[in-house]
């Protein structure tokens, strides 16, 4: 089980500071809450005797203390200078010292992992004077000004808010008068000189003084970590995770490692197992000379880990490469997850830097899971609770066709799988701006992408960029969203100014359109075709456990044989919502629809309905046969019929001709049928009160299709489901109405089998008396959309103009038409569900609402006790897992 699940919240810690080092901790990992996720496996791993550079956490708790108060309370002021002075004694140097410094790191750490949310500085601690120290007691000249450089960028980024990209123009400029590429081939005076101009720009730039004294520079940034909490993209990330605004982060102060040092010295990242596909193999990248963000910046490109090049880190640091293997092993085993970890190496000698559960796509969770069950590090119910059901979501989703005529622009990482075709923008703003007018998702072109892009990276189908590897910050945020994304693509030339991207002689601007394989790492020209996805054996096999686990069953709703066989193919157990509307808009029928709508007698209308019955008794046939053995509801005419009508004039007056009826009679009729509040008006059960006739050829097709296929030897059983009933009195005469036809049906056919006749609940009132309806319902299934509109007074369609205000000001907490209103709409739930059950105790209870997908929403419907959800085909296996994982939790 993931440690951070089984953290109770705190009671107030009897500390503000923790240290970690030397052999041993104050902390452990379960103390997640208290010191971040950073700083508790920073603890633990010091606990276990791992080589970690020694420092200590100042808590949650500080955060809320310091985000209340506005500035650091003086007595942690005292604790953090005698944490320092701990640290000193490990390491044997001193802080601010100008004979040994001892340089600092300062790193956030939340509760939740917030990759790249929050920012860090290292090297912290350097000024004129302790840089000549430094040099002079490593004897590396370059080295300490390559830190100081390094410093005074991060510093005044993080710190002073001044954006590294002014200075960064400086270090490019001078790269450029020397004629070199990489940082690390500029002298030891480039490096002096660099440093004075960006301490003069910021000078000149600020209006603040860049501190000199190391012991402000600690404050600043502890400060700074402590605020970042608060910035708008830390904000929209939590959002986007659901993670409380209340919980603050913690600082961690360390021990500066050195990756800098020379070709000895290098900093990585890995995961234990391949993050992508979730095959056991340690999987990272690494640099020599290079320090932290190095290795995800994507500035150089990174080497692999193993493997018998001469560029991996097996060939050029073989005995830090062994010792970090054990260590990964070790860990992996410990935490009995697969883990992302940080390291340095100083002058050969290996420090771990971090471990963390890994991100991975749904695919590499499957594996993983099962994985690590057969090697017996977990039990079956574990890696059922390991599977993020949403996640699922992008493995059900089509791939490209393996057939489809492609031209292949260009190929980069495979960083995150999944296929999108769409439309190029090239800066966030413009992607959140096409999918707002658009209504689609663009493809998000960047050399690379920072924390800055979330915004656009939600907006967007899929992500391209020239610049990273596997582990930079687009590669993640893709995974973790569950986004396509090709990364590190270094044969596209972008051109973020001009919205140009040249590739292989082409050129492209924005809007133009490609398409990325995020599971091979091609490029395509145009857009291509896609399939069906392959699923893989891990998979099966984790539905084989989630449907051994499970109590509620899952169906799905499906108004054609073409969803039907989905559903099936995906595990439904039946369908639980089939809407015979959508029946009615085919092209080629809805003109009888309208007929039968714009009938002035009943003779005429049951004319038209009269043509219309062997299409739906056609429509019904297939789906009882596609769905052989397993139940199928269908539900009756729901929506008010002027949706059935022209909406403009143009199409108004060709109707009227196709129909031979005079224009003036087609407009009195669309005229009379307007209705203020269709949503409340003439629809569902109350079409059949006045045109009983509507619902009885919908019956007898009903009948007669499954009459069909009785005769040819399948098992059914049709489940007719009444919608928007509100008393049960309209339920006993719909119902007689019901029964009268299928026993005449019957009758004439000498062919019998069961039925059911069942409702939806959907208005509160139903909920409330459902006692009394369960007198003449065989089965309920709350329709939690209409339940939702009508016990909010929400319409759905109106809900975006205001949604987003209300999430951000807290008023929701969740989208209540995506998952289930639990203290509302959710009570009506449970009401209906208990009051029906008195009546009958063996009736048949569901749902098939949205919410019949939403893991959280599946949840509460199995402690309310119902019997099954239903939802949309794509999302059955979503509701499978979920369904298990709810009956297990
Ligand atoms: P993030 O949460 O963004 O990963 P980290 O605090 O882990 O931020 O650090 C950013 C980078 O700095 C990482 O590459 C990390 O390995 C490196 N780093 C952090 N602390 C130290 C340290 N004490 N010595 C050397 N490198 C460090
Ligand atoms: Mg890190
Ligand atoms: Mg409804």
């Amino acid at each position: 089980m993931d440690l951070s699940e089984q953290i109770k919240s705190p009671v107030k810690a009897n500390k503000n500071i923790y240290r970690f080092g030397g052999g041993r901790a104050d902390g452990t990992a379960k103390m997640k809450n208290l010191l971040g996720g950073k700083g508790a496996n920073l603890a633990e791993m010091a606990g276990l005797g791992i080589p970690v550079p020694p420092g200590f956490t100042i808590t949650t708790e500080i955060c809320t203390e310091f985000l209340n108060l506005g500035r650091l309370p003086d007595h942690i002021k005292n604790e953090v200078k005698s944490s320092v002075s701990e640290v000193e004694k490990i390491v044997g140097k001193s802080f601010a010292s100008t004979v040994n410094p001892l340089l600092l790191s300062v790193r956030s750490g939340a509760r939740a992992s917030m990759p790249g949310m929050m920012d860090t500085i290292l090297n912290l601690g350097l000024n004129a004077s302790t840089v000549e120290a430094l040099a002079s007691a490593t004897n590396n000249p370059r080295f300490a000004w390559d830190s100081y450089r390094r410093f005074v960028q991060m510093y005044a980024n993080v710190v002073m808010g001044y954006s590294s990209s002014h200075l960064e123009i400086h270090l490019e400029d001078l790269k450029h008068l020397k004629g070199v590429e990489l940082d690390s081939e500029l002298s030891v005076d480039d490096l002096k000189t660099l440093v004075s101009k960006y301490l003069s720009d910021i000078a000149m730039n600020t209006a603040q003084k860049f501190p000199e004294d190391p012991w402000d520079q600690l404050w600043g940034a502890i400060e700074a970590v402590f605020k970042s909490w608060q910035t708008p993209r830390a904000k929209t990330y939590r959002k986007l995770h659901d993670i409380p605004d209340t919980w603050g982060t913690a600082v961690n102060v360390q021990a500066m490692v050195f990756g800098n040092m020379g070709e000895t010295s290098a900093t990585g990242v890995a995961f234990t197992r391949n993050p992508s596909t979730g095959e056991k193999a340690l999987y990272g990248e690494f640099l020599i000379n290079a320090q932290g963000e190095d290795v995800v910046a994507g500035l150089r490109t990174p080497n692999p880990l193993s493997g018998a090049v001469s560029h991996s880190m097996e060939s050029q640091l073989p005995a830090a490469f062994q010792e970090f293997v054990d260590i990964a092993n070790k860990l992996e085993t410990h935490y009995r997850d697969m883990q992302d970890l940080e390291f340095t190496i100083e002058n050969s000698r290996l420090w771990m830097l971090q471990t963390r559960t890994g991100k991975r796509t749904a695919q590499a969770s499957l594996r993983i899971a099962c994985e690590l069950l057969d090697e017996g590090i977990i039990s079956e119910k574990e890696a059922l609770l390991r599977i993020d059901p949403g996640s699922l979501d992008q493995l059900l989703h089509p791939t490209l066709d393996p057939k489809a005529t492609k031209k292949l622009l260009a190929k980069g990482l495979p960083a995150s799988p999944g296929a999108a075709s769409g439309p190029i923008v090239f800066t966030s703003e413009s992607a959140e701006e096409y999918e707002i007018h658009h209504g689609k998702k663009p493809i998000l072109v960047r050399v690379e992408t920072s924390p800055e892009d979330i915004g656009g990276m939600v907006a967007a189908a899929g992500i391209l960029t020239s610049r990273g590897g596997m582990t930079s910050h687009a590669a993640v945020v893709a995974r973790g969203m569950g986004k396509c994304c090709v990364a590190g693509c270094s044969d596209i030339l972008i051109d973020e100014r001009q919205k140009t991207l040249i590739v292989k002689g082409h050129k492209f601007t924005e809007f133009d359109v490609i398409t990325l394989d995020g599971s091979t790492g091609e490029v395509f020209m145009g857009s291509v075709q896609t399939v069906e996805p392959l699923l893989s054996e891990h998979f099966d096999r984790v539905m084989k456990m989630a449907d051994g686990a499970r109590r509620m069953s899952v169906r799905a709703n499906a108004d054609t044989p073409k969803d039907a066989k989905v559903a099936r193919d995906f595990g439904a157990s039946g369908i639980g919502l089939c809407r015979t509307e959508h029946m009615f808009f085919d092209p080629e029928r809805i003109d009888v629809v309208r007929q039968m709508i714009l009938s002035e007698t009943t003779d005429e209308r049951i004319e038209a309905l009269e043509k219309l019955l062997p299409m739906q008794e056609a429509d019904f046939y297939e789906i009882f046969k596609v769905m052989d053995g397993l139940p199928v509801t269908i539900r009756l005419l729901d929506p008010p019929l002027h949706e059935f009508l022209p909406q403009s004039e143009k199409e108004a007056m060709e109707l009227a001709e196709r129909l031979q009826v005079k224009p003036e009679v087609l407009r009195n009729k669309v005229q009379q049928l307007h209705e203020f509040n269709p949503m409340l008006g003439h629809r569902g059960c109350r079409l059949a009160v006045t045109f009983p006739e509507i619902y009885e050829m919908q019956v007898r097709a009903i009948a007669r299709a499954a009459i069909r296929n009785v005769k040819e030897g399948r098992t059914l059983s049709p489940e007719i489901m009444i919608p928007l009933i509100l008393s049960s009195k309209e339920l006993q005469i719909i119902r007689e109405l019901v029964d009268a036809q299928m026993t005449q049906e019957m009758n004439q056919s000498g062919v019998k089998f069961e039925y059911l006749v069942g409702t939806m609940i959907e208005l509160p009132r139903a909920a409330l008396v459902a006692d009394k309806i369960a007198e003449f319902a065989d089965f309920f299934s709350f329709g939690t959309n209409d339940l939702t509109q009508t016990t909010l007074g929400i319409s759905r369609d109106d809900v975006g103009r205001f949604l987003n205000s209300y999430l951000e000001k807290g008023l929701f907490e969740k989208d209540p038409f995506s998952s289930i209103d639990q203290g509302g709409v959710g009570q009506l739930v449970e009401i209906g569900f208990k009051r029906g059950r008195q009546t009958k105790n063996q009736l048949k209870v569901g749902v098939c609402g949205e919410h019949g997908g939403d893991p959280a929403s599946i949840a509460f419907f199995e402690k309310v006790g119902l019997d099954y959800v239903s939802c949309s085909p794509f999302r059955v296996p979503i509701a499978r897992i979920a369904a298990a994982r709810a009956t297990l939790k």
